[in-house]
């Protein structure tokens, strides 16, 4: 019999955690139990009663697995530690706010078993206000033209992959870890499917806008060269440019007519060229932060307490 893993990151979801396990039993019991599946809960260092609510879970079932990060990591961190304890043959991975419905896990090992890596699901419409779709749009365009992922329209969390796919995904040692790019480069044999999302369960989300400017900055820098790129083309053309205009005034002067060559122009020359010079500084910089920090190589994650799981 396969079993099935849930790989599910929480943080500061004690409002939805056992409504979540609930309706996930549900949705198994109704596939006759066909597959045997297992919880593998990451807490990214929730302060509220999410542990004490799962450990409570634990307790009476050995299925339901924890993971405690020591201190708040990021989502992508905790995916990942849950992707690595994760003992299944399939693992899906969700939230557990209900956006992604339970009653959909019947659909992604359906289609996954017809022989497939990665089965992504795709929502037709966001179930969120009005600035999040409207900013998820630019989000999704805006890495698209950086970085040439084509990412499939409208992706929602919930996912269903291999082992295959989940010992590839873990082979990816990088530290800005921006999960949705390492997904696409791992590639192997992906489709998608549609599903219907519903509304948070309760609580907030915990992406404000300015986790969601990083998570796109993240995006960025992790997966794109082209402000590199840009900076040496840029300086390229102002090269050219500053010649050109150097021999107009040249032959100007020399030839057609007598003008004073004011201080002014070259102090603007001088504030100009500061500018562009600091600014693309400005990105070598940040790759070369970035670079540090994987030169590092510090362990991604660190594990406070693990229950119903042995080291
Ligand atoms: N989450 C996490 N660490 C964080 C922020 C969020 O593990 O630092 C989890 C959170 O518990 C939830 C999921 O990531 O399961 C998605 O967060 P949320 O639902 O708040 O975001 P949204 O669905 O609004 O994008
Ligand atoms: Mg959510």
């Amino acid at each position: 019999m396969k079993t099935i893993s849930l790989v599910v990151p929480v943080f500061y979801e004690e409002d939805c955690i056992l409504q979540f396990i609930k309706e996930v039993k549900e949705a198994f019991a109704k596939l006759n139990h066909q597959y045997k599946y297992e919880f593998v809960f990451i807490d990214d260092g929730s302060r509220d009663k999410t542990t004490e609510l799962i450990k409570g879970e634990a307790a009476k079932d050995p299925q339901i697995k924890l993971i405690e990060f020591s201190y708040n990591h990021g989502k992508q961190w905790a995916v990942t530690a849950g992707i690595k304890y994760a003992t299944g043959d399939y693992m899906i991975y969700m939230d557990p706010d209900l956006q992604d419905p339970p009653e959909e896990i019947h659909r992604f090992i359906e289609e996954i078993e017809k022989g497939f890596d990665l089965v992504f699901g795709i929502r037709k419409e966001k179930k969120d206000n009005v600035v999040n779709v409207l900013f998820s749009k630019i989000f999704w365009w805006v890495l698209e033209k950086f970085t040439g992922l084509k990412l499939p329209k409208g992706i929602a969390v919930m996912r269903i992959f291999n082992r295959k796919f989940a010992d590839k995904f873990l082979t990816y040692p990088e530290q800005n870890r921006f999960i949705e790019g390492i997904f696409m480069h791992v590639g192997l044999k992906q489709t998608t499917i549609e599903i219907q999302q519903r509304d948070r369960f309760a609580g907030v989300s915990k992406f404000n806008f300015r986790r969601k400017m990083k998570l796109a900055f993240d995006a960025i820098f992790d997966f794109s060269e082209l402000p590199l790129k840009m900076a040496v083309k840029f300086g390229f053309y102002l090269m050219f440019l500053s010649i050109l205009a150097l021999l107009t005034i040249v032959v100007l002067r020399l030839f057609f007519i007598k003008f004073q060559i004011g201080w002014p122009s070259i102090i603007i020359t001088i504030i100009g060229a500061t500018g562009i010079l600091l600014y693309f500084i400005g990105v070598l910089a940040i790759y070369i932060g970035r670079i540090y920090k994987e030169v590092k190589a510090r362990p991604l994650f660190s594990i406070k307490e693990l229950t119903n799981i042995n080291e």
